[in-house]
């Protein structure tokens, strides 16, 4: 019987192909740690094969070894993709995606709610003669008015930090096919598990693994995968030796030779490792982490200690029906405004459950305060463009149990 459903075919993936490809990995259910720097071959005339591309085969760990593919693999499996891969960091797998495939003078399209560091990236991206717009993603024609001549990218991510925007994710898809733009999406905060970027016909998939792929905050990692929807023939900025082999694979072969092999921003075969395990109970801890989400989103909607309340699954959200309607959940990332009058910091440090931490995806529930922290150094009037209030907190939930989430908060809040 062939398992369809995503964890059967995420835990039995490394298994079945390790061991039905060529038997030689003892009936091990996890692909090894290969830590080996480089690779030998018998026959000299066997690694200039390798190097010419005419065999699969590893050079150099720089550019990949046997775990990284298989991570690769399961990647590919996961966002029903052409191929992918991967690298030490979600923001190496961004910067290396961006500076492979733009030229001085292209101009790209973002959403203007992104997550803290792809925006200053961006701003990078500007001194070396690349134009940005940031616009809001949230309506197509946004895009379409900010879309000129020199557009080569539309960039968003499905589900925004803090403040849950989602854009308009379809018609955007819709749009980039029609004008020939390269439609890439960050899908780090719904994951494949929530929500297929490739159904909403995204050509490039970038993942942060050191969220909820990988989920216990014990490592970093980053993936970018091509669903094969995009057609390479027509971008110009393919270099002529990469034009060679199927064209669904020269996106990536560029951004391979050019970044991994280049600037080398390379995933350790290690987190590779811990990567694979840790992703076999992604949906498991998506489910729980989603509906805590949903209720901890009720419970704080109807506080009068607090103003307002971000979370897709609320219907006051502008982009709830959307999200019920192609999100399998609603997302474990919740943010809410204090009343005016209520001490923030009083507050939180009240909870006792929640750590005060900067990451997302975790396992643990963990609360920061926004202003005060990662939107300090932009300054008050950015802040208020971005949307970001003086008692604005982030929370993004973990596994625990809810009601012992639900409790908590609820002491936290009494008078
Ligand atoms: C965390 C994050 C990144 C960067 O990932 P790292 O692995 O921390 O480098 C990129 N995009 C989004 C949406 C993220 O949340």
């Amino acid at each position: 019987m062939m398992a369809k459903g995503f964890t059967s075919k995420l835990v039995h993936f490394q298994y079945q192909q390790d061991n039905q490809a060529n038997n030689q990995s003892f009936g091990s259910i996890h692909t090894p740690i290969y830590n080996s720097v480089p690779y030998g071959y018998q026959s000299v005339e066997d690694i200039m094969d390798v190097f010419q591309g005419k065999t699969k085969g590893h050079a150099y760990a720089r550019q990949s070894t046997p775990t990284t593919d298989s991570l690769q693999n399961l990647l590919t499996m996961l966002d029903d993709a052409f191929g992918a891969l991967t690298f030490a960091t979600g923001m190496a797998a961004i910067s290396a995606t961006f500076l492979s495939l733009l030229k001085q003078g292209d101009h790209i399209i973002c959403s203007k709610f992104l997550f803290g560091n792809s925006y200053s990236f961006f701003t990078t991206l500007e001194n070396f003669g690349i134009t940005v717009s940031f616009v809001d993603t949230a309506d197509v024609n946004a895009v379409k008015a900010a879309t000129v001549k020199q557009t080569k990218i539309v960039f968003v991510e499905t589900l925004a930090n803090p403040g849950t925007q989602i854009p308009d994710l379809l018609n955007i898809g819709d749009y980039c096919e029609e004008k020939g733009l390269l439609y890439i999406v960050d899908n780090t905060m719904t994951s494949s598990y929530l929500f297929s970027a490739k159904a909403a016909k995204a050509h490039l998939i970038i993942t942060s693994l050191s969220k909820y792929t990988s989920g216990h905050g014990h490592v970093l990692g980053g993936c970018v995968s091509d669903t094969g929807l995009f057609n390479w023939e027509n971008y110009p900025h393919i270099f002529e030796n990469y034009r060679t082999g199927n064209s669904k694979g020269w996106g990536l072969q560029q951004i391979k030779k050019k970044s991994l092999r280049d600037m080398g921003g390379t995933l350790s075969s290690d987190s590779a490792y811990q990567i694979a395990v840790a992703s076999e109970t992604m949906a498991l801890r998506m489910d729980r982490q989603c509906e805590s989400a949903n209720k901890l989103a009720a419970l704080l909607d109807a506080h009068p200690k607090i103003k307002k309340v971000y979370h897709p699954s609320l219907e006051s959200h502008a982009q709830h029906e959307f999200a019920k309607k192609h999100f399998k959940h609603f997302g474990a990332i919740l943010s809410f405004d204090l009343e005016d009058d209520v001490e923030l910091v009083e507050i939180i440090n009240k909870l006792n459950i929640a750590i005060n931490a900067t990451h997302l995806g975790d396992n643990r529930t963990l609360i920061l305060p926004m202003a005060p922290t990662i939107f300090y150094e932009m300054g008050a009037q950015n802040r208020k463009t971005m949307g970001i209030g003086d008692k604005m907190i982030r929370c993004t939930i973990g596994i625990e149990d809810t009601q012992d989430l639900l409790d908590d908060f609820t002491q936290a809040l009494q008078d």
